[in-house]
């Protein structure tokens, strides 16, 4: 398969191309490299037919071949690791080592995901009745994905909704479809056609999807502020709504820590992907005793950590992903520069494309932008405190709360520090963990409902209870 060019969309099994298409930028060199598909409102159309088609006779295919289509799935992606490694790389950004991990994640994900039971509950087993609640898929799913974990985050998409008997029309980021759209013809014999569709397009795109009145529910993920978007489009026939939004993820290191040994992994929690995390730390604080040596550490890692083209080997940080985030991040860190707040700076980084100096900013007051916002970028803020209650409520003190973590010696501590944190996740002495059996969402403005475990894979179902009774004594 030749990777480098030839981009098309899968529509009803067909891979297709549109009337117009767009630049896809690399974000290492800031130049297009080559052109996507973007999709009118007839491909649209076309998509949701097809899958409403599609949808009929998905929702009664036997589970065991919904099972065995999303394990195929997920063994080819890992098959291709390496080739849409090197692509993901030229559009995303990310060293393609570590793309190549989301690739065989998004894999392990279709397949783990694949072997979820879909539960038939009993409420009531009496003398006189069984009351059995089942769970039925709900028509055709639309997928919107961000930029910054192209591949997982369609996985978390593409696998809940084909299990449960949906079929789905998936949209990449305008700035990251080439995976996305690869990974649609990975799969074009694997599902049946109208399955499983991918469109991209421009900004008009998402819009269009969240309004058309074919689609039963929206999963979502970006920013919370195109979250509400999505929310009050979706309200119109009220679909339903799956939202993984923005965070502002506060880490808390109490004293007893050895900064030796945390530094390296606080640092990769913050930092890695450019911090373009939803789940990154965004706000580290240090206890008082061990604050300047800890900022001496991560000040000295960011130092020595290479920046650049993620498609030369070394390289551990890549570009920010694209233009209009890049000039956002600056004017953070321009806003930190001119406010007075003490900036210490990363290793140089190449002056052509998007990127930033790893950077940690020392002690800045609480209701400075670079606290306040979600940077989503290499930006971050590093406070000291001295009192545990203090520091709960500084870090619970955010319109966000999708995840945080908690680093002590003490492992009984950090969990009662944990329980007070108003997150979805939080990590204690590690950072970034997720798996296809856990609940993930976002307390707050982090979103709304709940991706992955049991929970995640009942929001592409509605239940459905059925009262049987024990006798046909009242119609006999
Ligand atoms: P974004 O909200 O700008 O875009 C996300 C997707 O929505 C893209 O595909 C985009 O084309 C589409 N979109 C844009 N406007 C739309 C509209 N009005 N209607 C429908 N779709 C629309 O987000 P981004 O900049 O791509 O991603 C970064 C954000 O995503 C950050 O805030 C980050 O925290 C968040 N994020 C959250 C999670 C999570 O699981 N909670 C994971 C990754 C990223």
């Amino acid at each position: 398969m030749e990777f480098d060019r030839d981009y098309k969309m899968l529509i009803d099994g067909k891979l297709v191309a549109a009337a117009d298409d767009m630049d896809v930028v690399n974000p290492a060199t800031g130049k297009a490299f080559t052109k996507s598909p973007r999709a009118s409102e007839s491909d649209l159309n076309a998509a949701v037919e097809a899958a409403q088609k599609a949808f009929k006779s998905w929702k009664s295919t036997p589970i065991e071949e919904r099972r065995a289509a999303l394990k195929k799935a997920g063994q080819t992606l890992m098959a291709q690791a390496d080739q849409l490694a090197s692509l993901f790389t030229k559009e995303q950004g990310r060293p393609t080592a570590q793309a190549k991990e989301e690739i065989l994640g998004g894999g392990y994900w279709l397949m783990t995901v694949a072997d979820q039971e879909i539960p038939v509950e009993v409420t009531e087993d009496s003398d006189t009745r069984r009351v059995e609640v089942h769970r039925t898929p709900l028509g055709v799913v639309c997928g919107i994905v961000p930029w910054n974990f192209p591949i997982t985050l369609a996985c978390w998409k593409i696998a809940p909704a084909l299990l449960t008997g949906n079929t789905l029309v998936i949209k990449p980021s305008p700035f990251t479809p080439l995976c996305t759209l690869k990974m649609g013809e990975l799969f074009q014999e694997i599902f049946p056609p109208g399955v499983f569709n991918v469109i991209s397009g421009g900004d008009e795109l998402g819009p269009w999807m969240t309004a058309h009145p074919g689609f039963a529910k929206i999963s979502f993920t970006g920013s919370t502020a195109t979250g509400k978007r999505v929310m009050e489009s979706a309200s119109k026939d009220l679909k339903r709504v799956t939202l993984e939004l923005g965070g502002n993820d506060a880490s808390i290191v109490l004293p007893d820590v050895d900064v030796d040994k945390v530094a390296e992994q606080i640092f990769f929690g913050a930092f890695f992907n450019s911090a373009q995390i939803c789940v990154a730390t965004k706000r580290l604080y240090v206890h008082a005793d061990i604050y300047d040596k800890m900022r001496d550490r991560l000040h000295a890692i960011a130092q020595n950590a290479p920046v650049g083209d993620g498609s030369d080997q070394g390289n551990q940080f890549g570009p920010i992903q694209n233009r209009a985030q890049y000039e956002r991040v600056l004017n953070l860190l321009d806003d930190a520069k001119k406010s007075g707040l003490t900036v210490l700076e990363g290793k140089d980084v190449p002056e052509e494309g998007f990127f930033i100096p790893l950077t940690i900013v020392d002690n800045p007051p609480e209701d400075s932008r670079v606290v306040k916002e979600e940077a989503f970028g290499p930006i971050l803020p590093m406070m000291k405190f001295d009192d545990l209650d203090d520091v709960i409520d500084r870090a619970n003190d955010s319109e966000y709360g999708l995840a945080g973590a908690v680093w002590s010696a003490d492992i009984e501590k950090a969990a009662s520090v944990a329980a007070r944190m108003d997150t979805g996740t939080v990590w204690i002495n590690q950072n970034l963990q997720m798996t296809p059996l856990t609940p993930f969402g976002g307390h707050k403005q982090s979103g709304l409902g709940t991706e992955n475990g049991a929970e995640g894979l009942s929001e592409f179902t509605s239940p459905k209870a059925i009262f049987i009774p024990k006798s046909n004594a009242s119609v006999a």
